[in-house]
């Protein structure tokens, strides 16, 4: 039965292809959040036609909505013919700029060498075709299928999700009663069920000073010389620190299953950006963003603590050491548990298809899965999808067509069996 099931996915490998080309044709940069109603619409009418109910819904007055950029999700439901389970798949239609470096025409969607080329293609619409598609199939041979399916194209994910996921999460859409499973098509490879990712912390970091002549600065105080004390802190101290601190977490890459801090950006003295030569001055504000990964093993209290505890030896030992901190982003690490059963379900259904044991990764980034934990009191929901994350936001992205079809036989195989509850 699978088989027919498998053959159906194999006969709608053109349809997989030409849904995604039609998807990336359409070019929702984010920011700042273009076309978001023309991709909504696509889904929304196809689906339509197969028996979905639609809704549109705009995350108004979330950041960045406006008139001209609307922030319109749309959420497709259908109900089978029996009460039970509902699993739903919820892609992103936002895609970053395309930047430089291209061979090919990012928003032309080229099809070379059983690939698809262009921007989102790998991140995510070629994960979100290939959920429509398992979808289609799964209801075109199993026409008693008992349970509801959803799928949603929600928007901003590159941008933290507060139009999309984390706008609709707080409407109920990602609860129970309504929705039991969730798994969200981002490009982790065929063969890979990733299971939460790292928490973020990003905050500002100024130093104060006095601002005097330059060629005097003994009358002044020089604010960039106190962050680079500050810096060399973080050098002696921090880092090594975080290095030691490991996480049972599997992360991938291995490099990021410890703790981590990005310098994000730096700016201290005269603004950039000024015609002729710079003023002889002594900065009186430096300001530096970091961006810390923390582990699901420590907590965010502890994580703020380390570099506060910094900062305040330094206003003990250096004379007219001043500093702001200010908290930009906090978002709280996760990782669902391996016996849940959309992970047993996606799990089994990739040795199913593949041949091969399925691999339990985190990511070291976040993506819109916190949303649904946080805001929506969800542990079922996990990431899979077909694609290789490294290619996300390159140029000459791209998605594999074979990758994409196996991905759908393993979505349409985990949906089928948390639907009946009986494993295929
Ligand atoms: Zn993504």
């Amino acid at each position: 039965m699978l088989e027919a099931l498998y053959d159906r996915i194999d006969d709608k490998r053109d349809e997989l292809v030409e849904l995604t080309r039609s998807l990336v044709r359409i070019p929702t940069i984010n920011p700042p959040g273009d076309a978001y109603v023309d991709c909504a619409e696509l889904i929304g009418r196809r689906l339509a036609r197969r028996g979905f109910d639609i809704q549109y819904l705009r995350g108004e007055g979330t950041p960045g909505d406006s008139e001209r950029y609307p922030r319109t999700n749309v959420v497709a439901r259908r109900d089978g013919r029996a009460p039970g389970a509902c699993v739903h798949f919820n892609g992103h239609i936002d895609v970053v700029e395309p930047g430089l470096g291209w061979s090919v025409d990012p928003f032309a969607a080229v099809v070379r060498d059983g690939r698809v080329y262009g921007r989102g293609t790998c991140d995510m619409k070629g994960g979100l075709a290939a959920a429509i598609i398992a979808v289609e199939a799964l209801i075109e041979s199993e026409v008693d299928l008992p349970g509801s399916i959803e799928i949603s194209g929600t928007v901003d994910e590159e941008t933290g999700g507060y139009g999309g996921v984390a706008y609709l999460a707080h409407q109920g859409f990602f609860s129970k009663p309504r929705v039991d499973h969730v798994i969200i098509p981002e490009p982790l490879n065929v063969d890979r069920v990733c299971l939460g990712h790292r928490g973020v912390w990003w905050a500002e970091i100024e130093t104060g000073g006095h601002i005097a002549h330059g060629s005097m600065p003994f009358l002044g105080d020089c604010a960039v010389r106190h962050m680079g004390a500050f810096l060399a802190r973080l050098e002696s101290e921090l880092y090594p620190a975080l290095a030691q601190k490991r996480t049972r977490m599997p992360v991938v890459p291995e490099g990021a299953r410890q703790s981590t801090l990005n310098i994000n950006s730096l700016h201290g003295g005269l603004a950039e950006g000024y015609d002729g030569l710079p003023s002889p001055l002594v900065p009186d504000s430096c300001r530096m963003v970091i961006d810390r990964r923390f582990l699901i093993e420590e907590d965010l209290p502890q994580v703020k603590a380390e570099v506060v505890s910094i900062l305040e030896a330094l206003r003990h030992e250096r004379a007219n050491f001043s500093y702001e901190l200010r908290d930009i982003m906090e978002v709280q690490p996760l990782m669902t548990e391996a016996d849940r059963p959309v992970v047993t379900a996606v799990s089994a259904a990739v040795e199913r298809v593949l041949g091969r044991r399925a691999e339990h990764i985190v990511s070291p980034g976040t993506y819109d899965q916190k949303h649904i934990t946080r805001i929506g009191h969800l542990k079922d929901c996990i990431a899979y999808g077909p694609g290789i994350l490294d290619l996300a936001h390159q140029p000459d992205e791209y998605v594999d067509i074979d990758d994409m079809v196996a991905s759908a036989k393993v979505m349409a195989t985990a949906a089928l069996e948390l639907l009946t509850g009986r494993a295929p």
